[in-house]
């Protein structure tokens, strides 16, 4: 469980986050989305208790950051956006050095690395170089050292990136599997991997949380009424005033479509009355070729409320 409340970071006179509040559940995923230098780090670095807040709290499964960042610190795993492995040592001895030093004994360590390198898919590269090793096969190893000591909160800073589209797959896969017992937080500016990993997402603008909920959810409270693209066959003379007659229509607009068909954008009062939409086509004997509601994207979302693309 994470519980972060009206937390402030400045570095100097910049406030970096400016008063962020959310809660994770245990099994949750969830990602922290938002441009370069909104913040995503900073709010990681002070739940890693790397950084002190200059304001509001912090706790990780009750443990207080500032009150006992070493309990804290025993309850998370933690991989940073360059994930923190040496190359000189092999797979194996990593691992090893890591258990040692997050007080694994000895008599359980080989069982607990060869677990964690099964789990991670390293068991074959278990005895190679880090530094011969792929970036996705690093950054796997990044994670084994986040999890080795059975964590149950993990905190991913930008897990995927530099990786190639299968390396970007498999460990979002990893993520998912561990993720399924386990607290995560993940950050991110990749849309795709919210939608891909995460339970949840908080975008997190210019160190505020501008929205937060499932996609859905952020959809729904910023699209308002629902739209319904309407296309039927013919030319669409008279369409517009009879549709306005229905109680369940607020707005129409004409939309774009080919030859011999007429679209309309249908503002309705709610998802539900497009089945009335679809009784009325009957009834005047309109032939309907498209009906669907449109859903708004992650993409739209993330741009309507930071004003930037990606
Ligand atoms: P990115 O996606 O680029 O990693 P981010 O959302 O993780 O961005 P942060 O790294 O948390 O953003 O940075 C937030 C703001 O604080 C940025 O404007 C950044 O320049 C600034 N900042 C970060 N670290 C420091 C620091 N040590 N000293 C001064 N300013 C900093």
């Amino acid at each position: 469980m994470i519980e972060v409340k009206d937390l402030v970071k400045n570095y100097g006179t910049f406030p970096a986050v400016k008063g962020v509040s959310f809660s994770i559940g245990k099994g949750e995923i969830v990602g922290l989305l938002g441009p370069n230098g909104a913040g995503k780090t900073t709010v990681m670095k002070v739940l890693t208790c790397y950084h002190y807040p200059d304001g509001g709290t912090a706790a990780l499964n009750g443990f207080d950051v500032v009150g006992d960042p070493l309990a804290v610190k025993r309850q998370i795993g933690y991989l940073p956006e360059m994930a923190p492995v040496y190359t000189d040592l092999n797979v194996y001895e990593y691992l090893n050095f890591i258990a040692e030093a997050r007080g694994i004994g000895a008599a359980e360590r080989k069982r607990r690395i060869e677990e964690t390198a099964a789990e991670c898919g390293l068991s074959s590269v278990l005895y190679k170089e880090i530094g011969n090793l792929s970036k996705g096969y690093r950054q796997r190893t990044g994670l084994a050292q986040a999890i080795i000591h059975k964590p149950e909160i993990l905190i991913l800073d930008e897990p995927t990136t530099g990786l190639d589209p299968n390396q970007i797959i498999e460990i979002r896969n990893l993520i998912k599997n561990i993720g399924k017992e386990k607290t995560v937080l993940l950050s991110t500016h990749i849309l795709q991997e919210v939608e891909a990993v995460c339970d949840r997402v908080l975008i997190v603008n210019d160190g505020l949380i501008a929205a937060e909920g499932t996609t859905e959810e952020i959809g729904k409270s910023l699209k308002g009424e629902p739209t319904l693209h309407l296309v039927l066959a013919g030319d669409g003379s008279g369409v517009e005033e009879r549709l306005k007659e229905c109680a369940a229509v607020t707005a129409v607009r004409p939309a774009e479509t080919k030859e011999g068909f007429a679209a309309f954008t249908v503002q309705l009062t709610s998802e539900n009355a497009a089945a009335e939409i679809f009784d009325w086509a009957v009834k005047n004997r309109y032939r309907i070729a498209e009906m669907y509601l449109e859903k708004i994207g992650l993409e739209d979302i993330f741009i309507r409320l930071t004003h930037e693309g990606v």
